[in-house]
C-alpha cells in the first residue's frame, strides 16, 4: 500500500468514527426515551388491580403472560388441529414445560441461578404451573373422548392419579392455603409434584423416547440443583467439620413485652460459622431446630439487615413475630424477660439481587412497618459510599410509616449508628421522617432524638409530596452561579401494599423527571402488623 492509501484509510475512518459516536449519543438518547415510555405504558401500571385471588398484573405481565399461552397454543395446533394429535401434543407440551418447574427444591435457589427476584420467580413458577395443568386437562380430554381409553390399562390409571395430583396442586396454588399453614402448604405441594411425576413416568408407554427424555432431562435438572444446594448447605455451615455449626442469638427488642398492642419485634444474631459476604437487600433462610418440636422441618427467609463492605462473620435480623416459628422465638425471649437466648442455627443464603444505589443523586427508601428491615443495609451502604467518596449520591431519605411507635423505639440504636456515620466534612445527607398513625405527639411534628436530622410526623405519609420534594432537589447544596444537571431519583420500597400501590402510581407520573423505583425482596404484610 502507499502513503496515500494509509492518508485516505485515516482520513475515512476518522470521518466514519465522528458519525458513529453522533449515532451512538443519539440512540442513547432514544434508549433512555423508549424506557420511559416502556415503563409508562407498560411496567408501571397496572392492567389489573390487586385482588383476593389475583394480582396485581401489570400490562407487561400480562402481555408475556399472553405472549407465553400464545406460543403453547400455537404449537399445539400446528400443523393440524387434528382432535388426537392435538391430545398427543398437549400432553409433550405439558411435560415440557414441567421441566421448568423442577429446577430445584427451593425456589430462592434458582430464583439466584436465573439472577431474577424470588417474587418473579415465583409468578413464573405459578404461570407454568398453570400452563401445565392446562395442557394436561386437554389432554385428558382428548384421550377419554378417544375410544381406546379404558380404565383396566394401568397406564390410564396412573393417568388419573397424575391428573387428580396436578388439580391438589392448582388448589393449593390458592393464597388462603398458604397463608394458613404454610409448612403443611409446601410439604403438601411437593407430594403431590413428586406423585405428578411418578404418574406421568408410569403413564408414558415404552416407546414414548423423547417424552421419557423430557422426564430424565427435568429429573436431571431437579437432581443437579438439589446436589449443588445440598453442597453449598454442607459448605455454609460447616456441617462435617470441626469449626461448628453457626448460632442464633434472639433478644426481645420491644419496649414492654405486656403491651398487647405492640409489633414485639425480636432481633437475631446469626454467628457464621463461616464468613459472608451479603449485598444489601440479600435475605438467608434460616433454619432453627430447637425452637419447637418441628422446627427442624422449616426454614424462614429473613433479610439481612447488617451491612459490611467486606465480610461478615455475624449477621443481624429484625423479626416480626407471627403466629409459628416467629410466635416460638417470642415465646422463648419473653420467658428470659431481657436475657437472650441461644439456638443451634443452619442457613442458606445470601439470597436474593441487589439493586445497584450508587449512580443516583437522590435515593428516598420507602418502608412501612417491619419493611425496615430490608432498607436498613441499603442506607448503611449509602452513608458509607458517601463518605468513602465512591458514589454520586447526595442526597438519602428514609420515609417509615409505623402504627405506633414502639417499632421506632427498637429500631432507634440502628438509627442512630446511622446518623453517627454521616458527618463527612461536618455536613450530612440522611434525613429520617417517621409517619406515626397513632400515638400521643404533642405537635404535629417533631424532632426524634436530639438532632433534627430525624423528624417524627402523624398521620400518613403524604407519598405524592415527597417525590415532588426530592424531584425538585432543594435539600442539595449546589454551587453558586454554576448550572448543574439534576441527577435521577431513586425511590426504593418496601412497603404494604396499598402504599406500595400509591408509590408506583406517583412514580409513573414523574418518569419523565428522571425518577425509578425498584420493590425490595422483602415486602411486609402491613395490615397484620
Ligand atoms: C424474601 C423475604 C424476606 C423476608 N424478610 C423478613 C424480615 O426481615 N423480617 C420479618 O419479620 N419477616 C420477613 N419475611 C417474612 C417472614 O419470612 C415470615 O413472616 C416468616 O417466615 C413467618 O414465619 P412463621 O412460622 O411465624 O409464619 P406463620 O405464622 O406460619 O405465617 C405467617 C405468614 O408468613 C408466611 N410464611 C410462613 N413461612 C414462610 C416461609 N418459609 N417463606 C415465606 N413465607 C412464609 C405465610 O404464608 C403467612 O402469610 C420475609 C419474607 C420473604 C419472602
Amino acid at each position: 500500500m502507499e502513503t496515500t492509501d494509509f492518508y485516505a484509510i485515516a482520513a475515512g475512518g476518522i470521518v466514519v468514527s465522528l458519525i458513529l459516536v453522533r449515532v451512538l449519543s443519539y440512540l442513547s438518547h432514544l434508549t433512555t426515551a423508549v424506557s420511559v415510555f416502556v415503563s409508562k405504558h407498560l411496567t408501571y401500571p397496572y392492567l389489573i388491580r390487586r385482588h383476593r385471588l389475583l394480582g396485581p398484573w401489570t400490562h407487561f405481565d400480562v402481555l408475556c403472560h399472553l405472549v407465553y399461552v400464545a406460543a403453547n397454543v400455537f404449537c399445539l395446533c400446528y400443523p393440524n388441529l387434528l382432535a388426537s394429535d392435538a391430545g398427543r401434543r398437549a400432553g409433550v407440551l405439558s411435560l415440557v414445560n414441567m421441566i421448568f418447574l423442577f429446577a430445584g427444591v427451593h425456589l430462592s435457589f434458582v430464583a439466584d441461578l436465573l439472577g431474577i427476584s424470588l417474587q418473579r420467580y415465583r409468578g413464573s413458577h405459578r404461570a407454568v404451573g398453570w400452563m401445565v395443568a392446562g395442557l394436561a386437562a386437554v389432554h385428558a380430554v382428548a384421550a377419554v373422548n378417544s375410544a381406546a381409553f379404558t380404565l383396566s390399562d394401568s397406564r390410564n390409571l396412573f393417568a388419573i392419579i397424575g391428573i387428580a395430583s396436578l388439580g391438589v396442586l392448582s388448589l393449593l396454588f390458592l393464597p388462603c392455603f398458604r397463608q394458613f399453614a404454610y409448612e403443611i402448604f409446601l410439604r403438601a405441594h411437593q407430594v403431590a409434584a413428586c406423585l405428578c411425576v411418578y404418574a406421568v413416568w408410569r403413564h408414558l408407554p415404552l416407546g414414548a423416547t423423547s417424552c421419557r427424555l423430557y422426564l430424565y432431562i427435568g429429573t436431571g435438572t431437579f437432581l443437579l440443583t438439589c446436589s449443588m444446594q445440598v453442597l453449598t448447605f454442607i459448605y455454609r455451615n460447616s456441617v462435617f467439620t470441626r469449626r461448628g455449626h453457626p448460632r442464633a442469638l434472639v433478644t426481645y427488642v420491644g419496649a414492654d413485652s405486656n403491651d398487647k398492642s405492640g409489633a414485639k419485634p425480636i432481633k437475631v444474631s446469626v454467628a457464621l460459622s463461616r464468613p459472608l459476604r451479603v449485598h444489601p437487600g440479600q435475605y438467608i433462610s434460616l433454619r432453627m431446630s430447637a425452637v419447637g418440636w418441628w422446627s427442624w422441618t422449616q426454614s424462614h427467609p429473613f433479610m439481612v439487615t447488617s451491612w459490611s463492605q467486606g465480610e461478615q462473620s455475624t449477621l443481624e435480623l429484625f423479626v416480626q413475630p407471627r403466629r409459628g416459628l416467629t410466635a416460638d422465638l417470642l415465646r422463648h425471649a419473653h420467658a428470659g424477660s431481657g436475657v437472650s437466648f441461644s439456638f443451634p442455627a443452619f442457613i442458606s443464603g445470601p439470597h436474593g439481587v441487589t439493586a445497584p444505589v450508587a449512580q443516583y443523586e437522590t435515593v428516598v427508601l420507602m418502608a412501612s412497618g417491619f419493611g425496615v428491615a430490608a432498607v436498613i443495609p441499603y442506607l448503611k451502604q449509602l452513608i458509607h459510599g458517601y463518605n468513602a467518596r465512591s458514589s454520586r449520591t447526595r442526597r438519602v431519605h428514609l420515609v417509615w410509616q409505623l402504627r405506633t411507635p414502639d417499632l421506632a423505639v427498637a429500631v432507634q440504636p440502628w438509627l442512630n449508628g446511622l446518623l453517627k456515620d454521616d458527618v463527612l466534612d461536618n455536613g450530612y445527607i440522611l434525613a429520617i421522617s417517621i409517619y406515626l398513625e397513632s400515638g400521643d405527639m404533642p405537635t404535629d411534628r417533631m424532632p426524634f432524638g436530639k438532632h433534627e436530622r430525624a423528624v417524627i410526623c402523624r398521620g400518613l405519609a403524604d407519598i405524592p409530596k415527597i417525590v415532588q420534594t426530592e424531584i425538585d432537589g432543594g435539600y442539595i447544596e449546589r454551587l453558586p452561579d454554576v448550572q448543574e444537571e439534576r441527577g435521577e431519583v431513586l425511590v426504593m420500597a418496601s412497603l404494604s401494599n396499598e402504599l406500595r400501590d400509591r408509590l408506583r402510581d406517583t412514580v409513573r407520573n414523574h418518569l419523565r423527571d428522571r425518577v425509578r423505583m425498584t420493590e425490595l425482596e422483602f415486602q411486609p404484610g402491613y395490615n397484620e402488623n
